[in-house]
């Protein structure tokens, strides 16, 4: 089925859809991006991933572009022109394009931000039989920028990163930096021991997960102990539990990390239960 995509104020075709080679997110990963899920038609978590996107702009000092104040509204109706009830939405903002290339950035007065939006249909995205049997992490070192907290679309490691678990028969990486685990290639990772949910505190080495953010607030709503520091492979691979969490896998049981078994080697049920709990309050608030 062809898409209907969004590009710069228009709907179209994603076979019609075009953005300049001297489009900046090409040539210089200048870009940013947020991806929201979709659940049976609404959207989940949409006014963080709006928070998180000026954040990043912010950061960068990118222009935002003319159409911000209208993002809720262009994604419900690429919702709508795609039939989505189950999936996600995929936004990016680049700099733009000046028409050539320079590493100097062009003036935000002649250059106008390139915003990019198009949906991506996963029916049975909340029920995804994975959750059921959890998934395999192997560790590698984290080489990426200074700056994680940023949502760039600068993603070439990460990508990496699930290339070499795939090699080696598992489903994706855990990095790790200074011998602690700074987070998942796409997610942030947390382990459970005694009952305690323990995930990296917030700095410039993490994304700030708006899935994590939801996932925090359940478990302590829950009155369910939380510890927000940094912590080892070694440790993990002895932890009752472990999990990640992201908007597009919700919260995600991991059963091995480097060829250990979790636990019992099944998903746990503190990840099980918070699993129910952030899709159950998600949808519940879905606009
Ligand atoms: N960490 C990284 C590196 C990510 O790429 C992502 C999501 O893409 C996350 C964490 C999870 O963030 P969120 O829950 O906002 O999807």
């Amino acid at each position: 089925m062809t898409r209907t995509v969004y590009v710069n104020g228009e709907y179209l075709p994603e076979t019609e859809a075009k953005v300049s080679i001297f489009d900046r997110s090409f040539l210089m990963a200048d870009g940013v991006y947020e991806v929201t899920s979709v659940l049976g038609g609404k959207l989940i978590d949409f006014e963080g991933h709006l928070a998180r996107l000026e954040r990043s702009l912010n950061e960068l000092e990118m222009e935002k572009p003319e159409a911000f104040d209208d993002l809720l509204e262009i994604h419900r109706k690429l919702v709508d022109l795609n039939g989505i009830d189950e999936g996600m939405i995929y936004l990016q903002v680049s700099r733009g394009s000046a028409g050539d290339r320079d590493f100097v950035f062009p003036d935000p007065e002649v250059v106008k931000p390139t915003l990019v939006l198009f949906t991506q249909s996963k029916p049975g995205l909340a029920d995804n039989p994975v959750a059921k049997k959890g998934i395999k992490v192997i560790s590698i070192e984290d080489i990426r920028w200074g700056r994680r907290d940023i949502k760039t679309v600068q993603l070439l490691y990460p990508s990496m990163g699930k290339m070499a678990a795939k090699k080696e028969g598992c489903d994706d990486a855990w990095l790790v930096e200074d011998g602690q685990v700074t987070e998942g290639t796409s997610n942030n990772a947390y382990i459970v021991k005694g009952g305690k949910i323990i995930t990296r505190n917030l700095s410039t080495d993490i994304l700030h997960g708006i899935t994590r953010a939801a996932v925090l607030r359940f478990a302590r709503e829950a009155q369910m102990e939380v510890e927000e520091r940094a912590f080892t492979i070694a440790e993990a691979q002895d932890a009752d539990e472990a999990f990640v969490t992201s908007a597009s896998t919700f919260v995600m049981p991991v059963v091995e990390i480097d060829g250990a078994k979790v636990g019992d080697g099944k998903p746990g049920p503190v990840a099980k239960r918070l699993r129910e709990i952030y899709l159950e309050e998600s949808i519940k608030s879905g606009i």
